[in-house]
């Protein structure tokens, strides 16, 4: 399998860089994780097909990571997609789809697919299998709004891919990232506490219990961009493509 790095931006465009989009190939499965605001031109800039996506998994409804899915809907629509497309996330993705959609482009949630859409929500810790893909979402901790906030540990093609999404630390991601084979962990500061995000230096704490096989670090601000040469670890960058 492929993942690829579309976008791995924060929501504040730090470091140019789109916001969170990571596309997955395989010989059995095509997927997006998140779908920020900037992922429809980021996709066509490194010439992903999206009628090749089957699913996409939601982590939360924050901008930066949901926000994209109202312009890779009518870009379907437009270009005559057929393909189902599966879109799940947290509980109470249909409604916020909806609107989301409806605030962007007016209308656009009321007119019928010519492809067949599913919406489907999540429930935390319970595995769900998408053609070949299967789903573990689990709880992570990310303030007031825009929730519920899920990451998910992915089991595809007999490797598991993990992604913290956005969160402060929580006992949660251990499991959740447990001797994965990639594990994609927000970085958003090095040291610096900010509340509702996880700082390098906290992670690190909790690195040895979590073991992942390989650990890229995503959702970076101008407090760890300025450090990437002395990073440690691998950091992720827009158009990135890693073989799971
Ligand atoms: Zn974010
Ligand atoms: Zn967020």
């Amino acid at each position: 399998m492929q993942l690829r790095f579309v976008g791995c931006g924060d929501a504040f465009g730090s470091g140019g860089r789109a916001n969170t989009c990571f596309h997955v190939t395989g010989e059995r499965v095509n997927f997006l994780i998140d779908c920020g605001a900037s992922s429809l031109p980021a996709l066509k800039r490194q010439r992903v097909a999206c009628d090749g996506i089957d699913l996409i998994l939601i982590t939360h409804f924050h901008g930066d990571h949901f926000g994209g899915l109202p312009f890779l809907l009518l870009d379907a629509q437009f270009t005559r997609r057929t393909r189902p497309l599966v879109i799940a996330g947290p509980d109470g993705i249909e409604t916020r789809l909806a609107q989301v959609r409806e605030a962007l482009f007016e209308n656009s949630s009321k007119t019928t697919p010519r492809f067949d859409l599913r919406v489907v929500a999540l429930a935390p810790r319970m595995t769900q299998s998408f053609g070949a893909v299967n789903v573990t979402p689990f709880p992570v901790v990310h303030g007031e709004s825009g929730g519920p906030f899920l990451g998910y540990r992915i089991e595809a093609e007999g490797r598991v891919i993990a992604y913290t999404a956005d969160t402060e630390w929580t006992e949660t991601l251990i499991p959740l990232g447990r001797d994965a084979d990639l594990f994609i962990a927000e970085a958003s500061t090095y040291d610096r506490p900010v509340k509702n995000h996880l700082s390098l230096k906290t992670l690190e704490m909790h690195l040895a219990e979590i073991k992942p096989k390989r650990l890229i670090l995503t959702h970076m601000s101008d407090d760890m961009l300025e450090r990437l040469d002395i990073l440690p670890y691998e950091a992720a960058s827009d158009g990135l493509v890693v073989e799971i």
